[in-house]
């Protein structure tokens, strides 16, 4: 579908920032982004935080800078306001207990006094009995002595839900009708003995009062489905009125376990560090269970607005391809300008302590961009690269001594001292001549042979850019001196 006739799409990203936003949570995000773009409708973004012992502000402010660092702009929400706020839970505890106080009203819900231990023995029965656990209603219908005697004891009584005998079933835009039997889906607690809301509550409430019309989300939370609906039920909502639910599917490990930390799921904050390009991450997760009906490899944000439908959606998992994104990235370096590279590439560098950011420095670093800009896959990469034209103490790299200290090197450089030195003009035409017609031409060596001996001396690494641009770029004074000083080694 793309719009919902009659209706203002507006779609929400509520995540429980319990860590750092990961992949899964992101590509949530990005497909929520995506359908509220592509339908013209409001992308709403809701803090879930009433587990106060699991989400910090440092998680929070994390996850807004992810979405931002991300593009993922939203319409209402933290920082931007909006008419249906707050949009942190935390802030909202006093509208969730009035609706779990009506719902006791209506009868819809009730106080339940059972203790923990009582509620684990019911367990251990059901499971001794091999039938379904969940509560078992013992406080449903509680007489007006029991509740005296229960808070004679003083017992804080929990918020419970009643789930009428029968089923649920939806519509999930992804998978097609959806069944619950209600013989699985037990009353189920809206509000801690302590007062504190759960999960359930405040997310169907705040998703009837935000307006939400369309709740696109990961398939773990396809379970909590029928008590939300439940919820929307006991607040008097029109069936036709609930949110349209679509319930992506998972992303797999390589290994096609789920995604989590073992198999390689690290936090976005992981792939900004790593020098992963925020085009590369929507590009490639927006792929990664979706295409738009051809098996292309590159999406743009702008065609991704214009061509994300739910129903493209693979009701399949998707397997998380780290060497795919990669590839990707590269790309998506390849294609920046040299001044927007030169941006993304100074905060690695003044990072990496290569420089601290002089007016010199920066016009070498644009200088040098060019020779790598086809040469690294991850930002993060750029330090180690460019890192010999600003070391103020040269040394070549421990591993790489022992390749340029043997004879033939040893020839190598030293003939390179003699063809250098008269060079009166330094570009890395007139050095590749000069190199090539010794040592190749000449001395009949090898390339690698030669020129490696060279790079080594004058970047101390085996690895490098271009070396005659490399070596113009670091002028002639101290590549003869680093060649001068290789012989020494
Ligand atoms: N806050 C929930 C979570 O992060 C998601 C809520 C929802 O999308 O319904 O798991």
């Amino acid at each position: 579908m793309s719009t919902t006739p009659g209706k203002n799409v507006k779609v929400r990203f509520a995540p429980s920032p319990t860590g750092d936003l990961h992949v899964g949570n992101i590509r949530t995000a990005l497909f929520d982004w995506a359908y509220a773009r592509h339908t013209g409708g409001t992308f709403l973004f809701r803090i879930e935080d009433t587990d106060t012992t699991r989400v910090t502000d440092e998680y929070i402010q994390a996850a807004i800078e992810t979405l931002k660092w991300l593009g993922l702009n939203w319409d209402e929400g933290p920082e931007v306001g909006g008419d249906n706020g707050p949009y942190l839970q935390s802030q909202r505890l006093g509208i969730y207990a009035e609706w779990a106080q009506k719902f006791l009203d209506q009868k819809d819900a009730y106080h339940c006094y059972c203790s923990a231990e009582e509620l684990e023995a019911v367990r251990e029965a059901q499971r001794a009995a091999n039938v379904a656990p969940g509560y078992n209603g013992h406080c449903r219908d509680l007489t007006t002595e029991q509740i005296t005697s229960y808070k004679g004891e003083g017992r804080l009584p929990v918020v419970r839900m009643r789930m009428p005998d029968g089923g649920t079933t939806f519509n999930d835009l992804i998978r097609g009708d959806v069944s619950f039997d209600h013989k699985f889906v037990p009353d189920f607690v809206l509000v801690r003995g302590d007062g504190s809301p759960l999960y359930t509550l405040a997310v169907a409430v705040d998703d009837v009062l935000m307006k939400v019309t369309h709740v696109l989300r990961g398939e773990d939370l396809l379970s909590s489905t029928p008590r939300q609906i439940r919820v929307y039920q006991a607040m008097g909502l029109a069936i036709q009125d609930y949110p349209v639910f679509a319930h992506l599917p998972f992303v797999m490990g390589q290994d096609n376990a789920k995604l989590s930390k073992r198999n390689g799921e690290v936090s976005i904050a992981w792939y900004r560090d790593k020098g992963f390009l925020p085009e590369a991450i929507c590009n490639y997760l927006a792929l990664l269970g979706w295409s738009p009906g051809d098996d292309r490899e590159n999406v743009t944000m702008k065609e991704l607005t214009e061509l994300f439908t739910v129903e493209k959606v693979h009701s399949s998992p998707a397997r998380f391809d780290m060497k795919k994104l990669e590839a990707i990235n590269g790309d998506k370096i390849r294609a920046l300008t040299i001044d927007e590279f030169l941006d993304w590439s100074l905060p690695f560098l003044t990072k990496a302590g290569v420089i601290t950011g002089t007016a010199d420095e920066i016009a070498l670093v644009k200088l040098a961009l060019p020779l790598i800009q086809e040469r690294i896959i991850m930002l993060s990469e750029v330090p180690a690269m460019l890192k010999f034209l600003f070391v103020k103490e040269f040394a070549v790299e421990t591993d790489s001594v022992a390749k340029i200290t043997d004879d033939a090197s040893k020839a190598v450089l030293k003939r390179s001292i003699q063809e250098l030195e008269p060079l009166t003009t330094w570009t890395h035409e007139s050095i590749e001549v000069a190199l090539r017609s010794s040592l190749i031409e000449d001395m009949g060596l090898k390339p690698r042979i030669a020129f490696g001996a060279v790079r080594i001396a004058t970047t101390g690494s085996t690895i490098s850019p271009p070396l005659f641009e490399s070596m113009e770029l670091l002028g002639k004074q101290a590549s003869l001196a680093r060649i001068r000083a290789g012989l020494e080694l």
